[in-house]
């Protein structure tokens, strides 16, 4: 209607969604952002949580803190159950939402390649419900193993195996030796160390595949030395309760699989069937659009795009800078104007291992060790959103760092398994 304000329905307020919406803050648009639960989660620091390093609430935002006063964008807790882009319409569990112009970044989930029981016997580190449940079952084996007779009971409970050697699976391996070497050693007085292991595994013969072949090196030789059992060229022919079937032969007797091999594109039903990539992600023109759906735009992990011929990774960095583009294009064609081609500018990557070591790539350029670190440190607590978290994240970090103690230890919400 003529003089009414367009109705911008926003899917996720993940990194693409939250920063979407930004960009709308102020504008002559009315904006809905829907989501599943009612805060933003910073997922580069979930591992910490699975860790014990930091407590939930430290890496998570309310929505409604971040649009407070923004009187243009109003917010909706609910569950996406389909798309009707027919109708233009979303329909979700508190009802059916019509829009004039659709942003969606649902993420991702996890990909389990077919591998039998990687689903149903792995644990996956997606959100924050996961990285609790993760603290909460490394904790609870340590307990278990505390007062265990039978030694290959035991042995079971002190071994946990990483699948992937991505950003993910180097990091939580890292902090999960970390806090077996500070923290529970002096917990769990009565454990023998030497039964402790934490095994990563990846099929390529580098961990890292994104970085050089000296940096992967590094990496691997820091991990080993805090006792990270590495494994390369090794792949998953099964996980069952209990344990994991190499495809070396290899049998490892274990209560802990954490799969952080891969992840696809979020599934989601809609009425027009949408193209798809291997890895279930939405292909996208370079406005960010898919085929024939001139009014809705696919972000963040969800979204399939080559850039120079090749796909754009499934990062914050992407996910961010696509959230805004699409809204900057939403404005465009509000204004009767063209939406724009989206151009991906890469200002570098890191990962970091433990203390004082980290690789950092900016360009063609990477660093390994302290420094790439103190870069590392300075980079997620710039990007963490909130003050309050930032000063709470940080004071953790400066405990550990300093005591060898972690905040996050109770195994809360308490569940049996
Ligand atoms: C453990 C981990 C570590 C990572 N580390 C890094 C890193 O160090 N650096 C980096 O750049 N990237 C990292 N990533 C990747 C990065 O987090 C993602 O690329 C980024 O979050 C993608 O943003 P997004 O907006 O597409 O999705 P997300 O940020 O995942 O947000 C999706 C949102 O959609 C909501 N949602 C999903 N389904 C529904 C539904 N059906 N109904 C309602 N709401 C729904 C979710 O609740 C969520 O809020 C990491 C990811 C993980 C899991």
């Amino acid at each position: 209607m003529k003089g009414e304000k367009q109705h911008v329905v926003i899917i996720g307020a993940g990194f693409a969604g939250l920063f979407a919406t930004k960009a709308f803050f102020g504008k002559n648009v009315r904006v809905t952002l829907i989501d599943k639960n009612n805060y933003h989660t910073f997922n580069p620091l979930l591992y910490q949580v699975g860790a014990a390093l930091i407590e939930p609430d430290q890496i998570a935002y309310p929505v409604r803190s971040f649009i407070r006063k923004k009187n243009n964008i109003d917010f909706l807790m609910a569950d996406i159950l389909s798309f009707k882009f027919k109708k233009n319409t979303v329909v979700t569990s508190r009802g059916e939402i019509p829009y004039d112009y659709l942003i969606i970044g649902c993420g991702s989930v996890s990909a389990f390649f077919g591998v039998k029981g990687a689903d149903k016997y792995s644990l996956t580190l997606k959100n924050l419900d996961d990285a609790l449940m993760l603290r909460n079952h490394v904790l609870l084996n340590f307990e278990k193993a505390s007062w265990c007779d039978n030694e290959e009971e035991r042995k079971r409970c002190l071994n946990f195996v990483i699948i992937g050697g991505g950003p993910t699976g180097v990091e939580f391996a890292g902090a999960l030796a970390e806090f077996v070497q500070g923290p529970l050693r002096k917990d769990f007085p009565g454990i023998d160390y030497r039964d402790v292991q934490i095994t990563l595994v990846d099929v390529a013969k580098q961990l890292l595949g994104m970085y050089s072949q000296e940096s992967a090196q590094y990496v691997k030789k820091k991990l080993e030395s805090m006792n990270v059992k590495v494994l390369l060229n090794t792949s998953v022919s099964q996980v069952k309760k209990g344990e994991i079937i190499l495809n070396n032969g290899l049998v490892i007797k274990t209560n802990t699989v954490l799969w952080s091999a891969g992840v696809r594109g979020c599934s989601i039903k809609t009425d027009i069937k949408l193209k798809t990539s291997r890895d279930m992600r939405i292909e996208v023109d370079s406005t960010l659009r898919p085929a024939g759906l001139d009014n809705v735009f696919i972000c963040g992990d969800m979204a399939f795009l080559l850039q120079d011929d090749k796909p754009l990774p499934m990062i914050a960095p992407v996910a961010t800078q696509e959230g805004i583009h699409s809204a900057k294009n939403i404005l465009r064609m509000i204004d009767g104007k063209e939406p724009i081609p989206f151009r991906y500018k890469d200002k570098g990557s890191m990962v970091t291992i433990g203390r004082n070591s980290a690789v950092t790539r900016v360009g063609h350029m990477e660093w390994t060790g302290f420094i790439a670190w103190v870069l590392w440190l300075f980079i997620h607590i710039l990007y963490l959103i909130g003050f309050r978290n930032k000063i709470l994240v940080m004071m953790s970090w400066f405990r550990d760092y300093l005591f060898f103690e972690r905040s996050g230890k109770m195994i809360i919400p308490k569940k049996e398994e």
